[in-house]
């Protein structure tokens, strides 16, 4: 879909008795006049999103092509992300573990690669508490030039390295497209940082890309606007995306940031991607995860990501808001608890 102009206005809902050659000939149709037509999913009845320039789609007979029930137009600015274009919610599969629809994702793991030993370390113990991927940073985005800036492909390589042993998915952010070669090589979800949301070249860039992405809130972004970061990524065709709330700028200082936890369900309610909720850089205080993990999961969200480190008073980078091993085992098996007592299962 690259390179495609125009904006998806309206939806051809088929009738649940269509089948797939009445979808094809559609999308024939629509190609032939020079628009695409984008199904949504598996999901019955078949929903058609029609991208193209406006006055040439009203001159399509839509509403007469077989198969076809009603043409009906999609009023919200994101289109593919908006739960008017896919009712059930997107479940994403990463190997053994899911996230969506009842799959709750729990991520872990420190905020930068540090070294090896570290990084094993903490592979080890977050998948003996439950983990169900890895987190870690190889490129940091930090306020400060003269702070640690991430070691990198070196980072990278641990991280796939953590993989092999533990059998953990691995989530990193890439900050750069010039770095995605790297990424996509190494990592099995890219994490598009708070301060990139809306780098538009970074976000069509992973749009290309054959790897789930972690979609995290800017810090001053409004959820319409993370909404619309997210379909730039669908809308080259990467449609495996998971909104992450990890807080956002308010007048408040007792925390880091506010965490926006109304944003869990608005985002429900509004798409069908997965959310996920960082309470560790919304608070940045220890002290503050286990309440505010059970707050997300009660909101409704899909999964959580959590930093830890062996040794937070050692940290490079976001020690104060890490959590010691034992008190990661322990706030996770709370999380465990809260996710069966909701019905839903962890991974
Ligand atoms: C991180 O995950 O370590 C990070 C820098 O997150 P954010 O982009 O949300 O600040
Ligand atoms: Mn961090």
């Amino acid at each position: 879909m690259k390179g495609s102009v125009g904006s998806i206005d309206l939806m051809i809902v088929m009738r649940e008795s269509s089948g797939p050659a009445e979808v094809e000939y559609i999308l024939a149709r629509l190609e032939e006049a020079g628009a695409h037509g984008h199904v949504s999913g598996t999901d019955i009845p078949v929903v058609i999103g029609v991208i193209g320039d406006r006055e040439l789609i009203a001159g399509l007979p839509l509403e007469a092509f077989p198969g076809v029930d009603t043409v009906v137009p999609i009023l919200k600015p994101y289109k593919l992300v908006s739960r008017e274009f896919r009712r059930s919610d997107t479940v994403i599969t990463l190997g053994e573990t899911k996230v969506g629809g009842g799959h709750i994702a729990l991520m872990a793991g420190p905020c930068s690669v540090e070294s090896r030993d570290q990084l094993l370390g903490t592979a080890d113990y977050v998948r003996e508490a439950g983990a169900t991927m890895l987190r870690g940073g190889a490129y940091k985005p930090r306020t400060s030039p003269y702070a640690f800036q991430g070691m990198g492909v070196e980072g990278l390589k641990i991280l796939a390295e953590a993989r092999e042993r533990t059998g953990l998915p691995v989530v990193t952010e890439l900050m750069d497209p010039r770095q995605l070669e790297d990424v996509v090589a190494y990592a099995d979800v890219i994490q598009i940082g708070a301060r990139n949301m809306q780098n538009f070249h970074l976000l069509s860039a992973v749009g290309e890309v054959d790897r789930p992405i972690l979609l995290k809130r800017g810090l001053s972004a409004t959820i319409e606007e993370l909404l619309m970061a997210a379909e730039y990524i669908c809308k080259e065709g990467n449609e495996r995306v998971m909104l992450c709330e990890r807080g956002i700028r308010t007048f408040e200082t007792a925390t880091r940031n506010t965490l926006d936890i109304a944003a869990v369900p608005v985002l429900k309610q509004r798409s069908h991607l997965p959310v996920i909720v960082d309470p560790s850089h919304a608070t940045g205080k220890v002290e503050l995860i286990e309440p505010l993990s059970l707050a997300a999961l009660a909101a409704g969200a899909d999964g959580l990501i959590i930093e830890t480190h062996p040794r937070p008073e050692t940290a490079l980078s976001d020690g104060a808001q890490s959590l010691p091993p034992k008190e990661f085992a322990r706030i996770a098996a709370r999380i465990a608890e809260m996710v069966a007592w909701l019905g839903k299962t962890l991974g």
